[in-house]
């Protein structure tokens, strides 16, 4: 009989998965521009993520002004990805467990991560292109940050998996919505205080095969 209690495990990507406290700051840390000044407006709700996109957008506009979808891909190129994620996939999926990826990040990093260690889906957010590639300037946001437990949840419908049998992961105050869907909350690494409080498993880690004992580990209680 199979004793591991959880069928899906949702994961944040940045600062979970992509090694590094944001995968938009990553490529501004390669373009060489300071975007903290939006960041700042976002965090004090002055200006919603749309406009976060297109002001981030707009400081690689002005380092390049043809930037495309190829130079941000470039960028990924040797993109951080967080120790031991091979073994803890493995270990997962011979459990039975599906894995997807929910970020507000860019879907670019999120895709290269889904496709080289095996999740079974993932949502970020899309850089919109003309159709020489350039970006416009504009941001599709497939992962509302405001509530990324929506985009859980059409997940966990989409694999037919409940409450009971999901796991949430993720690093700050924004996972605090997928936590409220799942029945073993996780904080990796948390930047935050939301996000310690609201988990019901606090892990400091270099290595994310740490989580696999509280995942596979029989239903406590
Ligand atoms: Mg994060």
């Amino acid at each position: 009989m199979r004793d591991v209690p959880y069928r899906l495990v949702v994961f944040d990507m940045d600062g979970v998965l992509f090694d590094y406290v944001s995968s938009w700051k990553w490529v501004h840390d390669v373009m060489g521009v300071d975007n903290s000044q939006n960041l700042k407006l976002f965090r004090e709700k002055l200006i919603d993520e749309e406009e976060f996109i297109r002001r981030d957008v707009a400081l690689w506009k002005e380092i390049n002004p043809n930037v495309s979808i190829d130079d941000i891909a470039a960028a990924f190129k040797d993109m951080p990805v967080i120790d031991g994620l091979q073994e803890t996939m493995a270990a997962l999926r011979y459990n039975d467990i599906r894995s997807v990826i929910v970020s507000g990040g860019i879907d670019i990093a999120a895709r290269k991560i889904a496709l080289a260690y095996d999740f079974d889906a993932y949502a970020a957010n899309t850089l919109l292109t003309y159709e020489d590639g350039r970006l416009t300037g504009e941001g599709l946001l497939n992962v509302d940050l405001r509530d990324k437990g929506r985009k859980m949840r059409e997940f966990m419908q989409h694999f037919g998996v409940g409450k009971e049998e999901t796991v949430a992961i993720g690093n700050s105050f924004v996972d605090v919505k997928m936590f409220e869907n799942a029945s073993l909350s996780i904080a990796f690494n948390p930047i935050d205080e939301e996000v310690t409080e609201a988990a019901d498993v606090v892990l400091e880690s270099r290595n994310i095969t740490d989580l696999l004992e509280y995942i596979l580990a029989p239903r406590r209680g």
